[in-house]
């Protein structure tokens, strides 16, 4: 999906550079020179903005102005441009709610390395609010806590539970006991480690029928995988 970015920028060559740059990454560019426009932009757009690059001296009213009236409705991600590498400009952007600065000049490079991880974190936790994981006939739903197979209900217990959302988290990965270990039972566990095979067990017995292909598969030497790969 190709994502959109605000680009709030007053000095024109700037403007239209980064503007081209940022069409050649493929993303969509809405541009705005100043403050009021910024913010009018914003309103028009808001629904399809991934990101806004937010300068911080511009006419009319400032970065920090603008992004002040944006964090009122939105936690949409913001990149500060600040000309002055003035270290209260930055606590000031980051208290008015910026996820991150940088100091012009640039490199290009970095701003894009930037945006990326700004978009990034969004689409994660996006994710994470509607939790719900699914693998052949078998879903589990973070929300409702519910694990359904063939729209049947499989009761498991918090421990089960856990240890089948870890799995679906790596879901096509391969997970040492060891991994599974630290993320199911705690970092501090000082028992067996051979809990993890056994509650596989538990966790196969509930799940899959005898004649019906293992979902989460054992990898020999090296741990466990949910998968529907044969
Ligand atoms: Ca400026």
């Amino acid at each position: 999906m190709q994502n959109t970015i605000l680009l709030v920028e007053d000095e024109k060559g700037l403007l239209d550079s980064l503007s081209t740059e940022l069409g050649f990454e493929n993303y969509n560019v809405i541009c705005a020179a100043d403050g009021l426009s910024a913010l009018d932009q914003f309103q028009k757009n808001k629904e399809k903005i991934n990101l806004i690059l937010l300068d911080w001296m511009l006419p009319k009213l400032d970065g920090l102005g603008v992004l002040r009236r944006i964090r009122k409705e939105s936690q949409v991600p913001v990149i500060m441009l600040t000309a002055r590498n003035y270290i209260g400009d930055k606590v000031a952007g980051l208290d008015g709610g910026a996820d991150d600065y940088i100091t012009k000049p640039f490199e290009i490079e970095e701003l894009l390395a930037r945006i990326r991880v700004a978009i990034r974190r969004v689409e994660k936790q996006t994710f994470k609010n509607d939790e719900i994981y699914k693998i052949e006939n078998l879903i589990l739903n973070t929300k409702t806590h519910q694990v359904l197979q063939n729209d049947k209900k499989i009761q498991l217990t918090q421990r089960e539970f856990t240890l089948l959302k870890t799995l679906f988290e790596h879901q096509n990965e391969v997970m040492t006991r060891d991994e599974i270990l630290d993320i199911v039972w705690g970092k501090d566990f000082l028992g067996d480690p051979n809990i993890v095979d056994v509650y596989i067990r538990l966790l196969r017995n509930k799940l899959e029928c005898p004649d019906k292909k293992k979902l989460i598969k054992t990898i020999r030497g090296v741990g466990y995988s949910l998968s529907n790969e044969k």
